[in-house]
C-alpha cells in the first residue's frame, strides 16, 4: 500500500475508533513522524492535504524541512524526542510544537529564546509516567511545581502533557494516568499512542497520537 492509502485508512481508524467512544474525531491529530524517512516519502504524505508531522533530532528535521517549510508553510511540526538546551535556538526556528519540555533548564532557555525571536510555539511537558531513570521527562510527583514553573515564571503557553509508555509495560495504565493528570492540570492536550496501542490511546483520551510505521512503514535504524 502507498503511502497515500496508509494514511487515508489510518484516519478512516481514526474516526470509527472515535465514533465508538464518543468522541469527535476532530479531538484527534494525527501526529506523522517522518524521522528516518526521506523527503520523497514526506512528499507523498503532504501531497494528501496531512500537515502535522513530527521528527525527533533537531539536526535531521532542520535539514529536511527548513526547505519542505518552504513550499508547505502551513505545517505544523512537532518536536517529539529530546532537546538539549544548547539547542534551542534551532528548534524555536523551527518547530511549532514542542512535545517533549522536560527540564526547568530547557524551559527557561526556550522562555529567552522565544522572546528573541518573537515567537511564540505551543508546548507539552513530557511526563516520565514508567519512572524510568533512563527516560527523560517530568516525575509524576513532581509535575504540579513544574508546570506552575513554566507557565508562571516562564510565561510558557503549556497545552498539554506527552508521555512514552515503558515498552515492558502495558500501555494502557501509562494512558490512564496521563489522562488522569492532564485532566488534574486542566490542560486540554494529551500525546499518547504510537502505531502499536493507538486504539487504546483513543480510548483513554489521547488528543495526539504519534505514528510512524503504520504510515511510511519500516524506518532504517539508527
Ligand atoms: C518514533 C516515535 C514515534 C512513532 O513510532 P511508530 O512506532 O513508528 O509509530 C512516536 N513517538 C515518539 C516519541 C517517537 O520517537
Amino acid at each position: 500500500m502507498s503511502i497515500q492509502d496508509n494514511l487515508n485508512e489510518i484516519k478512516q481508524q481514526i474516526k470509527d475508533i472515535a465514533d465508538n467512544c464518543n468522541r469527535n474525531p476532530e479531538d484527534v491529530n494525527l501526529i506523522a513522524v517522518s524521522k528516518r524517512q526521506e523527503i520523497n516519502n514526506i512528499k507523498q504524505a503532504l501531497s494528501t492535504g496531512h500537515l502535522k508531522f513530527g521528527e525527533n533530532q533537531i539536526q535531521e528535521a532542520g535539514l529536511k524541512w527548513l526547505e519542505l517549510k518552504k513550499d508547505y508553510n502551513n505545517v505544523t511540526l512537532h518536536m517529539i524526542g529530546h532537546l538539549q538546551s544548547n539547542k534551542v535556538k534551532e528548534a524555536v526556528a523551527l518547530f511549532d510544537v514542542i512535545e517533549t519540555l522536560d527540564s526547568e533548564k530547557l524551559a527557561k532557555a526556550l522562555a529567552k529564546e522565544q522572546i528573541k525571536q518573537d515567537k511564540e510555539l505551543e508546548y507539552f511537558i513530557q511526563v516520565n509516567t514508567g519512572e524510568e531513570d533512563q527516560k527523560y521527562g517530568i516525575k509524576v510527583k513532581e509535575l504540579d511545581d513544574f508546570l506552575s514553573f513554566c507557565q508562571n515564571e516562564q510565561k510558557l503557553n503549556i497545552t498539554g502533557l506527552m508521555s512514552i509508555p515503558p515498552e515492558s509495560d502495558l500501555s494502557s495504565y501509562h494512558f490512564a494516568l496521563l489522562s488522569k493528570l492532564a485532566k488534574r492540570c486542566k490542560l486540554d492536550r494529551i500525546s499518547m499512542g504510537m502505531s502499536g496501542d493507538f486504539e487504546q490511546a483513543i480510548l483513554f483520551g489521547s488528543t495526539n497520537i504519534r505514528l510512524g510505521t503504520s504510515i511510511f512503514g519500516k524506518r532504517d535504524k539508527v
